[in-house]
């Protein structure tokens, strides 16, 4: 019987502190508000505008003045279909002030996703900018959504500026906000299954925000001194979280961007002093690589943080090497985990040593194991299995699906994760890589990011994926995509010499795809589902 084995669980080396979850996660944020109402909250890069806290706390209740007289109720959801920016921020903060909850979703998405998001979600209005508004409206108009945009006026659509203008931020209605009631709806990315809302209640992100940045000595050590910058986008919960809500939380200066590009983001760093960066790995990847950086006074950054998909221990090497005044660390985080699972000890106001190639260690406050995929044993150090993690912190559930929640969140209350990992003898945490993407070559396991991070090592080679292609003897082989680097002319077989002579003998790549570019997701993951469809209609 599984209960009565002995399991290995895994705490920080951090001791447990106290953390107050019981009050709405707004108040929470800003509940340190007096110290810091003057200091600069947002700063909007692109159009130089700044707003400090008090502006946010005042326009953030004009805002749920002015939704909730439009309908945006206790319970009810609003899509925020937004890149970075400011409105983003006004309504996540708005709705939770008002018990609604907010659903995020990517604007890019086509007109099909964002659809089955809305209906699923039952989101009963949508805030979104003129690039999107096209893809919105005629659901808008058939299912009597309230359609706001917050960059450009629309006959049809009803305009931000104007709303927040006209409002008085006194007329809030008296809501009574239960810790368990949902404030947060991301919809979980769909790299490798369909999406599915994320129920996080004011209760679970304010003991991951508070696991981070609450305490005496912070695992994550962000003050009211810094600037976060904000490329990631905060419709994905790792922005929303680790940058905006432990910002806030903080009193640190926020600055926006709409999206990434390497010249600006750079220019921006030395403009505005940035002091933290969190990043994905196909960033850290192109600032490791790229010749541009020296031009660039960075040495403000001190801290810089990878997280949301694997980073290999050499680029991480390359990255530290490149700017050494900033301290490159992983954090782990998964949107049902709420999302943060492991974070770099080396960000702790005390920082402790890690290594290069680990995710971090596992949150104060919570526990995780390993165990067996097959059996469900709990397994101890360094071997690897799947990892699973229980707390205050992870989601009460998937939305209006109990069946894929109890196959989530088992009885004992542990969220599995799909991600196959080990922790070793100084409680650091190594993702291997997840369960369902690890390739099967005649029965022997080879994590395609391995393989990835081998390949990206190579000076010619810029970008790199592997997924598995069906075959009779093995069952299956690594396949690699790449694309070269600019001005290079590497062949196949140079590369498969080049991995052939690091690697066991099973996981030798048996192909090489040059490519243009490989297709990632806004979070920085490869999206390996589409070039394993990709790779089957070839050879099929
Ligand atoms: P879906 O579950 O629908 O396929 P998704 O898992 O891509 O979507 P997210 O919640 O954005 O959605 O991603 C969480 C996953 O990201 C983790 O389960 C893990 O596989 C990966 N991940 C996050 N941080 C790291 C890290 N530091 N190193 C390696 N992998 C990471
Ligand atoms: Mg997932």
């Amino acid at each position: 019987m599984g209960s009565l084995q002995e399991e290995t669980i895994f705490r920080s080396k951090l001791p447990d502190i106290k953390i107050t979850n019981e009050m709405p996660l707004h108040s929470y944020c800003f509940e340190y508000l007096s110290r810091f109402a003057d200091r600069p909250c947002l700063i909007e890069g692109a159009t130089n505008k700044i707003y400090t806290y008090a502006d946010v706390d005042r326009l953030s209740r004009r805002t749920a003045a002015s939704l909730t007289k439009l309908g945006l109720t206790q319970g009810k959801v609003v899509m925020n279909l937004l890149r970075n920016s400011s409105e983003f921020v006004f309504t996540f903060l708005a709705a939770s002030r008002l018990g609604a909850v907010t659903t995020t979703a990517n604007p890019y998405l086509t007109p099909g996703e964002i659809k089955k998001q809305l209906v699923a979600s039952g989101a009963s209005m949508v805030v979104t900018e003129a690039c999107a508004v096209e893809k919105v409206r005629d659901l808008a108009k058939e299912n009597n959504l309230t359609l706001i945009t917050i960059d450009k006026k629309f006959d049809d659509c009803l305009y931000f500026p104007d709303l927040i203008e006209g409002s008085d931020e006194v007329e809030l209605p008296e809501v009574e906000i239960h810790p368990d009631d949902v404030v947060a709806l991301p919809y979980s990315s769909g790299t490798t299954g369909l999406p599915k809302g994320v129920m996080l209640t004011h209760r679970s992100l304010i003991t991951s925000v508070a696991q981070q940045v609450d305490g005496e000595n912070p695992n994550l050590y962000f003050s009211e001194t810094d600037v976060i910058l904000c490329v990631l986008p905060m419709f994905h919960i790792y922005s929303l979280h680790s940058i905006l809500l432990c910002g806030l939380r903080v009193g640190a200066g926020i600055l926006i961007m709409k999206k990434f590009e390497l010249v600006p983001m750079m220019e921006w760093v030395q403009k505005y002093k940035v002091t933290i960066a969190p990043l994905v790995p196909p960033i850290v990847v192109e600032i490791a690589k790229s010749p541009l950086v020296e031009k660039y006074d960075l040495s403000s950054i001190r801290m810089v943080m990878s997280g949301a998909a694997p980073m290999g221990k050499d680029i991480q090497d390359a990255f530290r090497a490149k700017i050494p005044s900033a301290y490159l660390g992983q954090g782990y985080g998964m949107t049902e985990a709420g999302p943060v699972l492991a974070m770099c000890l080396a960000f702790a106001k005390e920082p402790v040593d890690a290594k290069s190639g680990a995710c971090g260690t596992v949150v104060r406050n919570a526990e995780l194991k390993i165990v067996d995929p097959e059996t469900g044993a709990s397994l101890g150090r360094n071997m690897p299995g799947e990892i699973c993690i229980r707390g205050q912190q992870i989601m009460k559930g998937y939305l209006n699906d109990p069946e894929a929640t109890k196959n989530t969140i088992d009885e004992g209350g542990w969220l599995h994760t799909g991600d196959i990992g080990y922790v070793d003898d100084n409680e650091e945490i190594f993702i291997v890589d997840r369960l369902k993407e690890i390739i099967k070559y005649k029965g022997f396991q080879v994590p395609p990011a391995e393989l990835e991070a081998l390949l990206i090592t190579h000076p010619s080679i810029a970008e790199a994926a592997v997924v598995p292609l069906k075959d009779e003897l093995a069952g299956e082989v690594p396949v690699a995509y790449v694309v070269r680097t600019k001005g290079t002319e590497i062949t196949e077989d140079e590369i498969k010499q080049y991995v052939s002579s690091q690697v066991v003998f099973y996981k030798r790549i048996s192909k090489v795809i040059f490519t243009e570019a490989i297709p990632k997701a806004p979070s920085g993951k490869i999206l390996r589902k589409d070039l394993r469809s990709k790779l089957n209609a070839q050879v099929s």
